[in-house]
């Protein structure tokens, strides 16, 4: 189980230094539950069913059409869905969840214009908006990647109840806390759910402890927040909480797989013939 997966209630979340966007008026209700306890905050089936807003379907969402600046219109919703069907995929690749434009059985997540990047809840509700401004382009797929994970329940890395053995961190805002997560897995400074190193956001620095993991990683100060995939701990959690299957093989690992045993057969085969084709004799007569 990832230690950093929980669950709250009320949540407004920058990614990785950019846009941290923090409403005060929605920090007072805030609460956080461990994830496992709070089986209603998983989507049915690890299925995201969402929706572009625009002016063609306001009317039938939770967002208001009198928000206009949260409006797409028709061809930025258009170029917005390149990059969410490849976030998509990585994310079921990656977990088995799936997520898809189009009615559910559940009300679907909103996605809205703007110019900031988060969204509101942690975790399945029955209202969610996610604002994708300046990260709504296949450049930014790692932050559509960070929004979706915390819409699945995935709570930032660098808020972990442990993060002070590796981090220091300069703010005390929403997002740069510490919370309750467990910790059962090793931190993970590969995680998409980390903010970057560095002065701006949550002015996160290194321990001399988180110095000696960051290089056990292979990692630098400045790869910290900057992936565009997800890690391999936080695919384990996600499907962790969800009871999801292992990943998909992706295509072209399946393709290299089936042309290695093709060639490993055809060498076998050879061999077996080499070994029993009858050898010409010292009396064959060849006319
Ligand atoms: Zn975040």
């Amino acid at each position: 189980m990832r230690a950093a997966v929980l669950w709250a209630a009320w949540a407004t979340h920058g990614h990785r230094n950019e846009g941290d966007d923090v409403r005060p008026h929605m920090l007072s209700t805030r609460t956080r539950r461990a994830s496992t306890a709070e089986a209603t905050r998983l989507w049915p089936g690890c299925h995201i069913p969402y929706a572009i807003v625009t002016a063609a379907n306001c009317a039938e969402l939770q967002t208001p059409c009198t928000q206009r600046d949260r409006l797409f219109t028709p061809a930025a919703a258009e170029k917005l869905r390149g990059p969410l069907a490849a976030v998509a995929e990585h994310i079921h690749e990656q977990t088995g969840c799936t997520i898809a434009e189009g009615p559910g059985e559940v009300p679907p997540l909103e996605v809205v214009a703007g110019t900031e990047c988060w969204i509101t809840r942690v975790g399945y509700h029955e209202s969610v908006q996610m604002q994708l401004g300046w990260c709504s382009t296949h450049a930014h797929r790692g932050s559509i990647t960070h929004e979706f994970l915390h819409a699945l329940g995935a709570e930032h890395e660098h808020q972990r109840a442990d993060r002070d053995r590796y981090i220091t961190v300069a703010s005390s805002k929403d997002n740069c806390a510490p919370s309750a997560a467990r910790t059962l897995a090793p931190y993970d400074f590969k995680s998409i759910m980390h903010y970057f190193i560095g002065t701006s956001g949550c002015g996160i620095g290194v321990t001399p402890e988180g110095e000696a993991l960051l290089t056990r990683a292979g990692l630098r100060a400045d790869d910290v927040g900057t992936a565009d995939t997800m890690s391999q701990e936080d695919a384990r959690g996600i499907r962790a909480l969800y009871g999801t299957a292992a990943p998909h093989r992706p295509a072209e690992a399946s393709v290299a797989l089936v042309a290695t045993l093709v060639a490993t057969l055809v060498v076998a085969l050879v061999a077996v013939y080499m070994c029993t084709a009858p050898k010409p004799t010292a009396y064959t007569l060849v006319i």
